[in-house]
């Protein structure tokens, strides 16, 4: 009658959004004062002015009929010029507008890429920290995952650990810096290494290793933190872009993938692209959003409040005796768990109001996430309850 992988997936939320919709309860339960949720990754930093303005003048249009109707399958061609045209003014990397393809966020241009790379028995590898629902789109599109554990010193992969894990039938590596759940960003200097062991490892086994951007956190860095481009180092890189973050648009859904212009087979890979989107149903954008999206291409949200988060909750954290990570983009800050079993410090800290999220399902167990993208006063009202919450550790 249904299918019953896709019946466990629909019939089991994910670990954050449970947390998400205990809060809920628990607050019309106790007030909503008493609860601190740090569960979900969703901006509180409005939209720039950009964007209301871009919307606006769209909307004045007379005739709408364009504005929202059907694009081309692969996005309006001027707006995937307006995206290359910005790509390559940032970047220099000298992509071409046939090499874009417009999607509803990052986890359409996730499945989308996955969906087109996937060959029979094909691996794909995630290099832990990970977003947790990457295991869903790669076994949904028919691929095996393969974890890769990370440094815990740096939150950087455990590169003899992915020497290992890449056989051949790994068919990608998906990176994501700034990274969702850690907040760090991969250097220079790990990146470089990533790039030479996949093209050591291509050469032996006589196929391409891709790599796989996911970049939804790319201008949410703070202090002077470079994050490298990737095409610009790997040639065989698919980037995973949204505006979900950089515009504060999650639920307006709309991203893109770009190709590389020097990955192999390029025009190929586009067109499986094309025809994975195609396949699932993920064809033309939203089409009001990918031209706010083009009017929009320079436009950030104002930081400054998830830096002043960032700062607040890292100092006040550390010093009650938290190990925390030194987040330097996104804005999750990542906690080692004071038990060995996160889950069970996670069950602790909602006794005292406390939202967060066990690393488990961030393929990091001993851990656990908060998201500060959170109004500040809420931060302030919550260190209390996060210092009684250490203090049982040190009874
Ligand atoms: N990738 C990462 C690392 C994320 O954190 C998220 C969302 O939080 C996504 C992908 C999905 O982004 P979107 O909402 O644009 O689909």
């Amino acid at each position: 009658m249904y299918n019953k992988t896709m019946y466990e997936l629909g019939s089991h939320r994910s670990v954050i959004r449970d947390l998400f919709e205990f809060g809920k309860k628990r607050a019309a339960e106790v007030g909503a004062d008493k609860v601190y949720d740090f569960s979900l990754g969703n901006p509180n930093v409005p939209a720039p002015d950009g964007v209301r303005a871009a919307a606006e003048k769209l909307l004045a249009m007379p005739d709408n009929t364009v504005l929202h109707g059907y694009t081309s399958a692969q996005g309006d061609a001027e707006v995937r010029k307006a995206v290359a045209d910005n790509i390559n003014a940032r970047f220099g990397t000298g992509i071409s507008p046939d090499l874009i393809y417009m999607t509803c966020g990052a986890a359409a241009s996730l499945t989308i890429t996955l969906n087109a790379l996937y060959e029979d028995g094909d691996e794909f590898i995630l290099l832990a920290p990970f977003f947790p629902e990457y295991s869903v789109f790669v076994k949904a599109a028919g691929g095996t995952p393969v974890v890769v554990p990370f440094d815990e010193k740096t939150f950087a992969p455990d590169l003899s650990a992915l020497e290992k894990a890449v056989t051949p039938r790994t068919k990608g590596v998906i990176v994501n810096s700034p990274n969702n759940p850690s907040g760090t960003v991969y250097t220079r200097k790990t990146l470089d290494s990533i790039v030479s062991l996949l093209e050591r490892k291509s050469a032996e086994y006589g196929r391409k290793i891709v790599l796989i951007a996911d970049e939804p956190y790319r201008e949410l860095v703070y202090d002077d933190i470079e994050v490298p481009y990737l095409p610009n180092l790997y040639p065989d890189t698919v980037v995973c872009y949204s505006y979900s973050k950089s515009l504060s648009l999650p639920g307006e859904r709309i991203g893109y993938i770009a190709i590389s212009p020097r990955m192999t087979e390029k025009e190929n890979v586009y067109a499986a692209v094309c025809g994975a989107g195609r396949a699932l149903g993920y064809v033309c954008a939203p089409s009001m959003f990918q031209r706010v999206a083009a009017a929009c291409v320079n436009e950030r949200p104002d930081i400054t409040a998830y830096r002043r988060n960032r700062d607040l909750i890292y100092s006040a954290l550390t010093k009650m005796g938290y190990d925390c990570v030194h987040p330097d983009g996104a804005f999750y800050l990542f906690v080692r768990s004071p038990e060995p079993d996160a889950n069970a410090f996670s069950e602790r800290a909602k006794t005292f109001g406390l939202l967060i999220v066990p690393g488990d399902t961030f393929g990091a167990p001993g851990y656990v996430r908060i998201s500060y993208c959170v109004g500040r006063d809420m931060i302030e009202r919550s260190l209390p309850a996060f210092r009684d919450l250490i203090n049982t550790y040190k009874k």
